[in-house]
């Protein structure tokens, strides 16, 4: 019988060494041995699935891909020393020079950076979509494009995308369509039910969940996931047995925690409404949301993170982060911690106002990625910081 997403993130594990442990062990190893001449032949040609050498597979890494592929429903994958090398390898390994790709405005600085300052070093061009414009979306595509890249839910603004129309489109111009599915995680949202043909993943957010690993990850169709592999076996991308042990561990309560990260952010988010200082409040699973009906298609809950406007602009969003006591400044997410930004004065100050504008970004906007602690503590912190 086709057992549950629970309990598939826990009992998904690799099989027993001769000590019977209960929980699996740790692998830290950077080879492994063979038994004679004709083995290892045997082995470097591939004529064998085993591990030779962890740059290109460890039994750790090799349980978290296993997990993930599941929890996502793709046929392969392959794990990274982080989020920006899965998004980079996978690129690389998947374009040529002279290719074209789009990708939706709203998207991870750092995956912006990469697209707009480092492909075009290797001639790779791309054009940016407004994230609701569909029509300017195809009109972006042209003879050369191969590759649609989103992100849904967007940072900071928790903005909703349509995968499925995306997933069509990208069918249509027979593009390879990525999706980084960070925000969400294959909890809440599976894009390839939606036409994804790989979906990334920075492990360092949910699927962590508790600030301690950096991890990436990429998984999809295993005519793609080949490429990405071969790529990354020789460059070196790879995911540390270690970190790969701890986050296999940290996916046995993604369920559980993401649930609770859930209830805490509809709840802060439904207080926030009511707020005589805020302006206005951002989250997916919020009536007012202008994706609403789109979240609840094609989300579980709304995620973590929480957007909204302290009234009073630039001034009264510093006011409002310096008054912060329990929660975290920080600039991570999907951590039991719960973490508070004010992009206009801190991660987007650098940017012109107009700049600030069309990335979505206001000038008392506050970002929440809100956290495990008791929702009465966290609301009481918000409170007393907004005065
Ligand atoms: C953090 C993040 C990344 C990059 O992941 P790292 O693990 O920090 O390299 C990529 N995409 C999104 C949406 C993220 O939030």
């Amino acid at each position: 019988m086709k057992k549950k997403f629970e309990t598939n993130a826990i009992r998904n594990q690799m099989g027993r060494t001769e000590h019977l442990e209960h929980s699996a062990p740790l692998f830290l190893t950077s080879s492994f041995v063979f038994e004679n001449a004709e083995d290892m032949r045997a082995s470097f040609a591939e004529e064998k699935e085993r591990n030779i050498y962890s740059r290109y597979s460890n039994p750790n890494c090799t349980e978290l891909i296993d997990k993930v592929c599941q929890m996502e429903g793709a046929e392969s994958g392959f794990a990274f020393a982080s989020g920006m090398a899965a998004v980079f390898s996978t690129m690389a390994a998947l374009l040529n020079s002279g290719d074209h790709m789009v990708a939706a405005q709203s998207i991870f600085g750092s995956t912006h950076s990469l697209i707009t300052n480092f492909f075009p070093k290797w001639s790779i061009g791309h054009t940016f979509f407004p994230i609701h414009d569909l029509a300017a979306a195809e009109r972006a595509i042209g003879p050369n494009t191969k590759l649609m890249y989103v992100e849904s839910p967007t940072n900071p603004g928790v903005d909703v995308l349509d995968l499925e129309a995306l997933g069509k489109l990208a069918k249509k111009h027979n593009l390879i369509f990525v999706v980084d599915n960070c925000f969400a995680s294959p909890y809440l949202q599976r894009p390839i039910e939606f036409g994804a043909d790989l979906v990334i993943h920075s492990g360092t957010k949910l699927m962590d969940g508790q600030g301690r690993v950096l991890a990436g990850i990429t998984v999809g169709r295993a005519d793609l996931m080949d490429k990405v592999y071969r790529f990354s076996r020789i460059t070196g991308p790879a995911l540390s047995p270690f970190n790969a042990w701890v986050l296999s561990k940290s996916l046995e309560t993604l369920a559980i925690r993401v649930d609770r990260h859930c209830d805490n952010a509809l709840a802060l988010a439904k207080h926030l409404e009511t707020h005589p200082r805020v302006a206005w409040v951002k989250y997916p699973f919020l009536k007012s949301h202008p994706q609403y009906a789109l979240a609840k298609k094609q989300m579980k809950a709304g995620g973590c993170v929480v957007a909204f406007e302290v009234k009073g602009g630039l001034e009264a969003g510093k006011r409002f982060f310096d008054a912060i006591a329990l929660l975290s400044l920080s600039a991570n997410l999907g951590d039991s911690r719960s973490i508070v930004t004010h992009p206009a004065s801190t991660t987007h100050s650098k940017l012109l106002p107009e700049e600030r504008a069309a990335a979505g970004i206001t000038d008392g906007m506050v970002r929440i990625s809100v956290g495990l602690e008791h929702l009465s503590d966290i609301i009481a912190d918000i409170d007393q910081a907004l005065g």
